[in-house]
C-alpha cells in the first residue's frame, strides 16, 4: 500500500497516521520530497482499511499496491489447487465435464438424463433442486425432493452431484451433493459464503452477473477464510450492453483467474449464452481459453423443461460436443 502525504505535514499530524499503520504490524519506508511524502506499507497489508487511512487529514490519496485476498492468491501459492471430486479431477491440468438438467424434475426425468450424460462421458451430474428464478410465479424446483431424486440418479449412476443452494437454512440436505454450487445471484451473499466456509466440501462458486474478478475472487477468499480450501471458480457470463446473448462469456477472465489465483476455473456455457446453438463455440473456446472444466446443461426433452430450455442441449448433442471436447482438451494438452 501506497500513502501520499503533504511534505508540509507536521510530525504530530503524522504521529496518529503512523499509530494507526503500525498498529497492523506493517513497517513504514518514507520517502520525502519536494512536495509530498510517500509513505510506503511493507508487509501484509491484507487487513489494513483503505478506507480509514484516508479518514486522516494529512492523506492525499492511498493506492493498494497488494491484492486485497491472499488465501485464493497465487503469489501465496504458487501449485494449481485441484479438487477431486469422486474421482473426477478439476484443475492443475485435469479436466472434467459436469452436465445435466437446470432443474431436478421428476424421477424418471433426472434419471434419463443422468444415464444419458454419463454414457456420453460427463463425469459429474449437475440438477437444480432450489431455483433462483426471476418470477415468483416460475416453477422454483423441487427443492428436498429433488436433492432425493439426485440422490436415486447418483446410486443408479454412480455419478457424484453438484447442486445449488440458496438459502444457509438448507445446507443440511446436502449431505449427499459432492459440490454445493452458489449461483450468481448469491455470490455476494457473505453469510452462506461464511458458512459454506465450515464445511469440508467443495464448492462451485459462480461469478456474479454484474461482479468485477477482484470481487469474485474476494467471495472466495471468504469460503476458504472459513478454513474450506476446495473452492472452484465458475464464468457464467457477464452483464453487459449486449442483448444478443442472455449474458456475454468473459473469456479472459479464464487466464486472467489463472495469474492471479490457483484456484481452478470452469466455465458455464448454457447460462452465458442463453442458447443451445452457442453452447459448443463457446465450450470450445473455454478449452482453448485454458478452462479446467465446463458445466453444462442437457435435457431429455429441451421442449418440455421447466426452466432453461431454450439453452439446454439433448442427449445426443451433449453426446457429439462431448466427443469434441475430448477432442480439443487432448489437443491443447499436446501443445
Ligand atoms: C444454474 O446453474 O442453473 C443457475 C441458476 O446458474 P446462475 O447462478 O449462473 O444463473
Ligand atoms: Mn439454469
Amino acid at each position: 500500500m501506497i500513502i501520499v502525504v503533504s511534505s508540509k505535514s507536521k510530525s504530530d499530524e503524522l504521529k496518529g497516521l503512523f499509530n494507526y499503520i503500525e498498529s497492523h504490524n506493517v513497517q513504514i519506508k518514507q520517502t520525502i520530497g519536494e512536495t509530498h511524502t510517500i509513505l510506503g506499507l511493507v508487509g501484509d497489508t491484507v487487513k489494513i482499511d483503505m478506507d480509514a487511512i484516508s479518514t486522516f487529514p494529512v492523506v492525499e490519496s492511498v493506492k493498494r499496491v497488494q491484492e486485497p485476498y491472499k488465501l485464493v492468491n497465487r503469489k501465496f501459492h504458487e501449485i494449481d489447487t485441484v479438487i477431486d471430486i469422486g474421482g473426477f479431477k478439476i484443475g492443475g491440468g485435469n479436466f472434467s465435464v459436469i452436465a445435466g438438467p437446470c432443474s431436478v424434475e421428476s424421477h424418471d426425468q433426472i434419471l434419463e438424463i443422468a444415464r444419458g450424460v454419463k454414457q456420453a462421458g460427463a463425469g459429474i451430474l449437475r440438477g437444480g433442486a432450489f431455483k433462483p428464478r426471476s418470477s415468483p410465479y416460475a416453477f422454483q424446483g423441487l427443492e428436498g425432493t429433488g436433492l432425493m431424486l439426485l440422490s436415486e440418479a447418483k446410486a443408479a449412476t454412480g455419478m457424484p452431484l453438484v447442486s445449488e443452494v440458496m438459502s444457509t437454512d438448507d445446507i443440511a440436505l446436502f449431505d449427499d451433493v459432492d459440490v454445493i454450487q452458489v449461483g450468481a445471484r448469491n455470490m455476494q451473499n457473505f453469510r452462506l459464503l461464511k458458512e459454506l466456509g465450515k464445511l469440508d466440501k467443495p464448492i462451485l462458486l459462480k461469478r456474479g452477473l454484474a461482479n468485477t474478478i477482484e470481487e469474485w475472487l474476494m467471495s472466495a477468499e471468504y469460503i476458504m477464510a472459513g478454513g474450506n480450501e476446495k473452492v472452484i471458480l465458475c464464468e457464467r457470463g457477464i452483464r453487459t450492453f449486449e442483448t444478443a446473448t442472455r449474458n456475454t462469456l468473459d473469456v479472459s477472465a479464464i487466464p486472467i483467474i489463472k495469474k492471479l489465483s490457483h484456484l481452478p476455473i470452469i466455465v458455464d456455457p448454457s447460462h452465458s449464452a442463453g442458447m443451445s446453438h452457442l453452447v459448443e463455440p463457446l465450450s470450445l473456446a473455454a478449452i482453448a481459453a485454458g478452462a479446467d472444466g465446463l458445466i453444462i446443461e442437457v435435457h431429455n426433452n429441451p421442449q418440455k423443461a421447466l426452466c432453461d430450455g431454450a439453452q439446454s442441449l439433448n442427449i445426443p448433442q451433449f453426446n457429439a460436443l462431448n466427443a469434441k471436447i475430448d477432442k480439443l482438451v487432448a489437443f491443447m494438452k499436446s501443445l
